[in-house]
C-alpha cells in the first residue's frame, strides 16, 4: 500500500532521482541540482532512490544526506528498474509539485525554473520534449523514433513523442498516478493516461555526463513490448481479422480446386502449394500464440499481486515509519 503523504504543506518541490550505479555522476549532480533549486527560493526535498547499485553510490548518497537533510534516500532491497524506482519516489514525495530527474544529468536541472513557471500558470503537468538527442547512436535514435510513432498509432491514449520522464507534476497528478495499481510501470504511458492539463516545453537533451546507459537493445525491445502491450489491444485483436481474411482466401481456393477437379479430374501434383499453405499457416499460428503469450505473461505478473518494490533502508523520512511500498 502506498504511504499517505505527509502533507503539511511545507514542501513545495520534490525532486525524485532514481540511481543505479551512478557514483561518477553524484557529486556533479548534487552540485547542479542544489545550485538550481536554491536559486528558486522554495522549500524542496531531493528523494534519491538507490535502485540496488553495486558501486559506491549508496555510501556517497549517505554522505550527501548527512550534509544536507533535504537529500533523502530510499534504499531498495535490490535492483527493481527505473520505472519502479520512480514510482517509489512518487509514493514518498510530499511536495506540492514533483519533478523526476535522471542522475546522469541528461535532464538539465536548470530547466526546473521554466517548469515551475508553467506550473504557477496553472498547468498540472509540464513535460519537457527533447528537440535533439546528442550522444546517442543513429540506430538508437531511429529505433526509438519508430517505436514512439508506432506506439502513438496503436495506443488508446495519445503518448507525446520525444518525451522522457522529465516533467513537473502537480500533487493531484501524483495522487492519480499512485492510484494506478499495475506492476508494469510504463511511466510515459501512465503519465499520458492520467490526463490533466498538460503543456510541453522544448529542450536539447545532452549526452550522459559520465558512466554508461544501462540499456541494451534487448532491454529496449522488451521496454517497447511493455509499452505496446500496456496501452494497446490491437496486437491481440488483429488475429481474428487476419484469420478471417485467410479463411475467405482458403474458401475461394477450395471452391476453385473442387471445380477444377470436377472438370479436369484428379490431379496429384500439388506439393508446392500444399507446403506453402501448411508452412504459412503454421507460422501465422505460432506468431498469434506468441502474442497471446506476451499478454498472458503480463496478466500473470499483475495477478500475482506482489509488492512493486521492497525498501531496505530509509534515510531522512523520520516521519514515516512504513518500510514497505508498492
Ligand atoms: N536507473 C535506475 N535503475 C535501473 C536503470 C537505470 O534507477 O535499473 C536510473 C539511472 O541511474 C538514471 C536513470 O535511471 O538515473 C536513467 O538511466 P539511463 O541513463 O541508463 O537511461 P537512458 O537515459 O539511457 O534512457
Ligand atoms: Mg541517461
Amino acid at each position: 500500500m502506498a504511504i499517505a503523504p505527509n502533507l503539511n504543506g511545507s514542501i513545495t518541490l520534490s525532486i525524485v532521482i532514481p540511481i543505479y550505479n551512478e557514483e561518477a555522476n553524484l557529486s556533479h549532480l548534487f552540485e547542479r541540482v542544489l545550485n538550481s533549486v536554491q536559486g528558486l527560493n522554495i522549500t524542496y526535498e531531493i528523494i534519491c532512490i538507490n535502485d540496488g547499485s553495486r558501486d559506491n553510490s549508496l555510501d556517497q548518497l549517505i554522505h550527501y544526506h548527512k550534509e544536507n537533510s533535504a537529500i533523502k534516500i530510499i534504499n531498495f532491497s535490490r535492483n527493481f528498474g527505473k520505472d519502479i524506482a520512480l514510482s517509489a519516489g512518487l509514493d514518498y514525495a510530499c511536495g506540492a509539485a514533483v519533478i523526476p530527474l535522471d542522475a546522469d544529468l541528461q535532464d538539465p536541472p536548470e530547466l526546473m525554473t521554466h517548469l515551475l513557471e508553467k506550473w504557477r500558470q496553472g498547468y498540472d503537468v509540464v513535460y519537457a520534449t527533447r528537440r535533439d538527442r546528442q550522444g546517442e547512436s543513429w540506430l538508437k535514435r531511429v529505433s526509438s523514433q519508430r517505436f514512439y510513432r508506432l506506439l502513438g498509432r496503436v495506443s488508446d491514449v495519445p503518448i507525446p513523442q520525444d518525451t522522457g520522464d522529465f516533467r513537473l507534476m502537480d500533487r493531484r497528478v501524483v495522487e492519480a498516478l499512485k492510484q494506478l495499481p499495475e506492476r508494469n510501470r510504463f511511466m510515459k504511458g501512465l503519465f499520458a493516461w492520467v490526463g490533466y492539463r498538460q503543456v510541453a516545453i522544448e529542450y536539447d537533451r545532452p549526452p550522459r555526463y559520465a558512466g554508461r546507459s544501462k540499456w541494451n537493445y534487448w532491454q529496449l525491445w522488451n521496454f517497447a513490448l511493455d509499452g505496446i502491450t500496456a496501452f494497446s489491444l490491437i496486437p491481440l485483436k488483429v488475429w481474428s481479422y487476419l484469420g478471417l481474411g485467410i479463411s475467405i482466401l482458403a474458401l475461394v481456393y477450395a471452391i476453385f480446386l473442387v471445380i477444377r477437379t470436377l472438370i479436369y479430374g484428379i490431379d496429384v501434383p500439388g506439393y508446392a502449394s500444399l507446403m506453402v499453405a501448411v508452412l504459412f499457416m503454421g507460422g501465422v499460428q505460432l506468431i498469434s500464440l506468441g502474442v497471446i503469450g506476451e499478454y498472458l505473461g503480463r496478466v500473470y505478473e499483475e495477478v500475482k499481486g506482489r509488492p512493486l518494490y521492497l525498501v531496505r533502508d530509509l534515510y531522512g523520512f523520520e516521519g514515516k515509519n512504513q518500510l514497505e511500498g508498492g
